[in-house]
């Protein structure tokens, strides 16, 4: 097996037996570890300590930026929606994850592959309300005003 997901997996087995989820993450540049991640919804109040975003936390943290183009996330599961979107916004192009939605659903970790699917369907279809308010006369637009001063 490729190092990086070993180690990725070697995170999640760890994190298994420290009571959590079985998700560890290895970000990598350059054929070297930036950073790691495991899961840590068993120790914190966080639904974002996934451990891709932890790994990428501490990556941009350590590096002080907001780009990690050019990085690769080894992932021992595949990424959720929200961790798959972190990776978008923070440039990373290329993801390895060893065990598959799936197999999460198959052990009862099936909130990933449900919020997948709730996303494919259009915004009045899902499970979650989302309801625009728009700005009423007079208020300021904090969008305008933000171009405004680039
Ligand atoms: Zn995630």
């Amino acid at each position: 097996m490729n190092p990086f997901m070993k180690r990725a997996v070697e995170l999640a087995i760890d994190n298994v037996h420290d009571g959590g989820q079985p998700f560890g993450a290895v970000l990598v540049h350059d054929q070297q570890i930036i950073a790691e991640g495991v899961n840590t919804l068993h120790k914190t109040y966080d639904i974002s300590g996934h451990a891709e975003l932890l790994a990428i936390r501490k990556a941009q943290e350590k590096l002080q930026t907001n780009d990690l183009s050019g990085y690769t996330m080894y992932a021992s599961g595949e990424p959720c929606p929200m961790c798959l979107t972190a990776m978008y916004f923070a440039g990373i192009e290329n993801v390895y994850y060893c065990c598959s939605l799936e197999d999460a659903v198959q052990v009862g970790l099936g909130k990933s592959k449900e919020i997948y699917q709730n996303l494919q369907k259009n915004k009045e279809e899902r499970s979650l309300t989302m309801i625009q308010m728009p700005l009423e006369k007079g208020q300021v637009n904090p969008m305008k005003l933000w171009k405004e001063h680039k």
